[in-house]
């Protein structure tokens, strides 16, 4: 058994560790990610908005695996849309593109399975991380001063304290047709569930059935490709990609529902991604929320790393960030499922209109009139306690905009009802327009 020292280490190499790699490496620090890559081949819909959130993150070449804008065709709640909105993307070729991108940076990157993680803190040897390549029969030690979890949905929980969506599986045939068709998705709401299909440009077609794993009985391994054909034989929106020629690459069974761990941020350690939090995939949003929750990760672990007297701050940041995307996300998945009135009444659809809760997905930290708290804050490479306005819509609250910090002013507001342009106007260096300018703002957000 061989041991190695490492600084920081993250395992998995999916958007969200990919994401916090590049990031810790921007700022300085030395990184591995050790993984491998998925079991499976995954055909899957982003938007703009996460492609812009790829390249936001500092992802640049693995894009390339991501295809122009097709046509998504969406049967929900009784009608048909059809835009050209979504962007295909071939997990498997955009994972392995990520995984050069990374190297290209500079990130050490070790193609091997983690086995084991027995977590340590600063003093003693650091975390142990056993891993093993697939060929060889004698794991390797490393030893790492901090590890960053991405392992995405593999990542273990401990056995308490994980919060869960309604159960849910994706059943997916995977399959490869000849090139040329035309490419698109379409989705489309079911009694028991909903349906997913897409096509690539090169023919590879992917069929996805979202069900209870309660309510069905799910066939044995061999024949759920078949299953996955028979059931969605009956829904327009799949028959353009049953292509009876198509061959089978595989079918297979995921566990799709929402996911948030109990603790995600420890002195040494962070969960990232869908091993922190992982939504239901029904809006198409997963890579999006995993980057969410990766964005700030680096000056999370930049601060636990290089300001410990600001680590209490770093670990509430990281903690509440995950936590709020969490219920957010997870509200807005119920208002979609809501969406669909028709059989609202049947198990499936009844358990998510009514699951996390009913708080509205906007603004659920009720009507508190916005007021000053210190919380934490990214303060360019880390982060510290700074007075914000805490708001219903923003409970997080809100530090800087454009540039200027906003709690002084709305305290200096407060303090002059009626004259609040001339109170303001001192802290923005006399300018009067200024002064005006800010006090609009904080009425169009219905500050009063
Ligand atoms: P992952 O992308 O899962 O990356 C984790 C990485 O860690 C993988 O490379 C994995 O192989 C590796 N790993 C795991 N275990 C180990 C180990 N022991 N050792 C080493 N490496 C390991 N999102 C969308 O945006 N659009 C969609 O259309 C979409 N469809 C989805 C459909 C389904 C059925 C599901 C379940 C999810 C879907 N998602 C979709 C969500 C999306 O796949 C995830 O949210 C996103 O990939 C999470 O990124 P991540 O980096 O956190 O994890």
């Amino acid at each position: 058994m061989t041991r190695i020292d490492r600084g920081i280490v993250v395992l998995g190499g999916g958007p969200a560790g990919a994401a916090v790699a590049l990031g810790l490496r921007r700022l300085g620090h030395a990184v591995t990610v050790v993984g491998v890559p998925r079991a499976f081949d995954a055909i899957e819909g982003v938007s703009d908005r996460v492609v812009a959130g790829l390249r936001g993150v500092g992802i640049e070449a693995a894009l390339a695996a991501i295809a122009e804008p097709s046509l998504r065709r969406a049967t929900w709640a009784g009608a048909t849309t059809a835009l050209n909105s979504e962007r295909l993307v071939d997990r498997a070729a955009f994972d392995s593109m990520l995984w050069q991108e990374l190297q290209d940076h500079g990130v050490e990157c070790i193609a091997e399975r983690v086995m084991r993680w027995t977590p340590g803190e600063h003093g003693d040897d650091g975390h142990a991380l056993q891993i093993q390549r697939p060929d060889e029969t004698q794991p390797t030690t490393l030893r790492a001063r901090f590890v960053v979890e991405a392992r995405g949905r593999l990542a273990p929980h401990p056995p308490q304290g994980v919060s869960r969506g309604p159960e849910t599986v994706a059943l997916l045939w995977r399959g490869q047709g000849a090139p040329g068709g035309e490419a698109g998705s379409a989705v489309e709401s079911l009694p028991g569930g909903w349906a997913w299909c897409a096509r690539l440009p090169g023919g590879a077609v992917a069929l996805q059935l979202t069900v209870d794993p309660s309510a069905i009985a799910l066939p044995q391994r061999a024949q759920l490709g078949a299953f996955v054909r028979e059931r969605l034989s009956t829904v327009d929106a799949a028959l353009p990609f049953l292509d009876t020629a198509a061959t089978e690459v595989h079918a297979l069974a995921r566990t799709s529902g929402a996911v948030l761990a109990p603790e995600v941020c420890g002195a040494t350690w962070l969960r990232v991604g869908d091993a922190a939090m992982a939504a239901d995939p029904l809006s198409g949003n997963g890579i999006f929320q995993s980057l969410s929750s990766a964005l700030q990760a680096p000056m999370v672990v930049h601060t636990l790393l290089n300001h410990p007297a600001d680590a209490p701050h770093a670990r509430r940041f990281h903690t509440e960030r995950v936590q709020g995307l969490f219920q957010r996300f997870a509200r807005i998945g119920r208002d979609f499922y809501a969406q669909e009135a028709r059989w609202a009444d049947e198990p499936f659809w009844a358990a998510r209109r009514a699951w996390p809760d009913a708080l509205p997905a906007h603004g659920a930290a009720g009507n508190a009139p916005p007021h000053i708290e210190g919380r934490p804050v990214v303060d360019r490479d880390r982060i510290r306690l700074a007075e914000v306005v805490v708001t219903a819509e923003q409970p997080l609250g809100i530090w800087h905009v454009d540039g200027v910090e906003i709690a002084p002013l709305w305290r200096a507001a407060q303090a002059a009802p009626g004259r609040e342009a001339q109170a303001l106007a001192p802290l923005l260096g006399g300018d009067a327009g200024r002064a005006q300018a800010a006090l609009r703002w904080m009425r169009a957000q219905g500050w009063r």
